[in-house]
């Protein structure tokens, strides 16, 4: 088991070194400040890009609080019962969690920061909480499907990670690292929540929250063909905020929602399971129609 942690570590280093040595730097181009939507209202620049960072406070504060008054999600290290005994719960979920929310909080006070005066030296106060609340997702991917343990102890590390690919960005003018940072979780997320088991009910609102961001990313993408598609009445940016806001809302619902899973199944072999019984009923649907279609043949003998 330790020879293979070794090897994906070793994998995975060459293949950032080999990717950093190939591949040209990026840097952040001046255009990315240029927002479809710049009216004022109320005396505030930028207004609808600053105002729609308000739900990231709501739900992180919302979050954290649940987190810890009354144990409402259950993460304070507790005795949770399950159909094949007991399992305590875990102290490195209930810290992945807090940075995630404190993450998803500062969002609303970063982001709102960087719209106000859209430049590069703003965009890295809203580039980190966004990478704080990033990297904690993984960490706790980690504890829940791969390894309590190396969850745990991986939180410092993946978090570090997305500090350092900001810094590597603001002293060197390349966004390669950060690029990293964002791109491997998009892809190794929703791949774990499918292929691996999980250690609680109610898995989907993983893959809920995987579709709005992916949602958010399409509508950051497209600023100003929805700026001109709603006559001026939103930006895709302003809609990019509203909808990744709803990303931390499915978490904090599975988070209240979600029972200890009796039966660990991946959402894949449970889609299997639905699969099979659907096909099998189809079948003996069939059997049984052939049985009816031969009775009277039988009758009429
Ligand atoms: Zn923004």
């Amino acid at each position: 088991m330790r020879k293979r942690t070794a090897l994906v570590w070793g994998v995975a280093v060459v293949c950032f070194i080999a990717l950093m040595l190939i591949t040209p730097a990026i840097p952040q181009s001046q255009e990315y400040h240029d927002f479809a939507d710049q009216r004022k209202f109320f005396g505030i620049p930028n207004a609808l890009n600053v105002i729609s960072n308000f739900p990231f406070l709501v739900v992180g504060v919302i979050g954290l609080v649940l987190c810890y008054h009354g144990n409402y999600f259950k993460l304070r290290g507790d005795i949770i019962p399950c159909a094949h005994g007991c399992i305590k719960s875990l102290q490195g979920e209930l810290w992945g969690w807090t940075f995630f929310f404190i993450g998803v909080a500062a969002v609303a006070f970063g982001s709102s920061y960087y719209h106000l005066r859209p430049d590069n030296s703003t965009l890295v106060w809203d580039r980190l909480p966004m990478t704080v609340a990033f990297t904690s997702i993984v960490a706790i991917f980690i504890i829940e499907r791969v390894d309590a343990r190396k969850g745990t102890l991986s939180i410092t590390p993946l978090i570090l990670a997305g500090v350092i690919s900001i810094l590597y960005w603001w002293f060197f003018d390349d966004l390669r690292p950060y690029a990293i940072v964002q791109f491997v979780p998009c892809i190794a997320i929703p791949l774990m929540a499918v292929l691996m088991p999980p250690m609680y009910t109610h898995s989907t609102y993983w893959l809920w929250a995987a579709g709005f961001y992916l949602l958010a990313k399409i509508e950051e993408a497209a600023d100003k063909p929805i700026y001109n598609l709603t006559h001026h009445i939103v930006s895709g940016h302003t809609l990019k905020h509203l909808f990744a806001a709803m990303v931390p809302v499915f978490l904090t619902l599975m988070l209240a929602k979600r029972e200890v899973t009796e039966e660990r199944l991946s959402l894949l072999q449970s889609w299997r399971i639905s699969w099979t019984k659907a096909k099998k009923n189809g079948n003996s649907v069939e059997t049984l129609s052939s049985t009816y279609s031969e009775v009277p043949t039988d009758e009429s003998r």
